[in-house]
């Protein structure tokens, strides 16, 4: 079977990733990537042997710095199937028409409105929903967090009510346009968008989200206390979640206390980029009271929508139908391990 043509828009922190990701799958291959400056990210790009490709308006800039590039964005338009649009919060609406118009499939993030395709995706909670869609939405880094262990537990146990609070990495590693700063900046908007995202593919969940900026760069971490509808055990809350995609114990006990030694355990795993696709749940945080759970989790924020974008593709692409077969499939090109 022919591969399926991906195009990526917008080369940085989540688009590098997701063409790393892709070129490793069997069944997807990358046709080129857009680079709008001629960056030392572009020249990456040239010296790994990509197609880089322009808008009209940054072809002489790339000719000035010697950069030999490929043509621009609508000629790459015509060698694909599907296009992830990787391009900052609020910009990739802009080139939906273009989309459309090129006929073309087209995956947003989660820096875009729900609205903006009406289908929101991740690979635990919804797989099947974005089958054969022209357009869906990989939701943010947080919502595929609180999706990855929320939705299997309330599969099993129905929720009632949850409680979150999302302690936000200020910027991430690379960015040095937001950072550093030296204070927690809570959140003054309540309850903050996140529970909302979170109801774009659980419409029916109760969940309350807050959050608060910190002086960190490495990840997010989620306290998360959920009401459920019965009385339960930590162990069978543990089961749950060792039998989720794409959660990954770790333990305090063990001395992955902090989110800095979860980013050293991903460096010892030799992943692309030193990436921690999974969602790092504190194993020894776990604990049920009654009907009370608590626990914690970190989010490595650069990396754990990028297995979600590749699954995305096959669901549009109609390219495997049984959600597990695909996260499989992307897990063990990407040396993602279950636990
Ligand atoms: P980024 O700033 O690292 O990368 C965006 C890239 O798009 C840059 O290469 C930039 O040069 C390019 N770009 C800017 N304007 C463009 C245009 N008009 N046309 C084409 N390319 C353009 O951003 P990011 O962190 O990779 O975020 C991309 C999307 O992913 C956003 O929707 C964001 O909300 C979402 N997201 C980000 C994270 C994260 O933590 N970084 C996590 C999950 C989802």
């Amino acid at each position: 079977m022919a591969k399926v043509k991906v195009g990526i828009n917008g080369y940085g922190t989540i688009g590098k990733r997701v063409a790393t990701a892709v070129s490793k799958q069997d069944d997807m291959e990358v046709m080129g990537i857009t680079k709008t400056r001629p960056t030392f990210e572009a020249q990456i790009a040239l010296d790994k042997g990509l197609d880089v490709y322009v808008p009209d308006e940054s072809v002489q800039a790339f000719k000035d710095a010697g950069m030999k590039i490929a043509g621009t964005i609508k000629d790459l338009y015509k060698k694909i199937d599907i296009i992830v649009d990787c391009t900052p919060g609020n910009v990739g609406e802009k080139y939906k028409a273009e989309y459309e118009a090129a006929g073309i499939k087209g995956i947003f993030q989660g820096g875009e409105d729900h609205a903006l395709t009406g289908i929101s995706f991740n690979s635990t909670a919804n797989y099947s929903e974005s089958w054969g869609a022209q357009f869906s939405r990989v939701v943010s880094c947080n919502t595929t967090g609180l999706l990855r262990t929320l939705s299997p537990i309330d599969k099993k146990f129905k929720i009632n009510n949850a409680y979150v609070t999302i302690i936000r990495r200020a910027a991430d590693p690379g960015d040095s346009k937001n950072g550093p700063i030296n204070a927690l900046e809570p959140s003054v908007k309540l309850p903050t968008h996140h529970g909302i995202d979170v109801q774009s593919i659980m419409p029916w969940l109760n969940i309350n989200t807050m959050a608060v900026k910190a002086s960190t760069t490495l990840m997010h971490v989620h306290t998360i206390v959920a009401e459920l509808s019965r009385e339960t055990t930590s162990e069978e809350i543990l089961e749950v979640m060792r039998k989720s995609p794409r959660v990954r114990f770790v333990k305090s006990s063990e001395g992955l206390k902090t989110t800095a030694e979860i980013m050293e355990l991903a460096r010892d795993l030799d992943r692309d980029r030193s990436d921690m696709y999974e969602i790092a749940v504190w194993e020894d945080s776990v604990k049920v009271v009654g009907n009370m759970l608590y626990y914690y989790q970190g989010i490595h924020q650069e990396s754990d929508v990028i297995p979600e974008n590749v699954d995305c593709i096959r669901s549009m692409c109609k390219l495997e139908e049984d959600v597990a077969k695909s996260v499989e499939k992307t897990n063990v090109a990407m040396g993602i391990l279950n636990n």
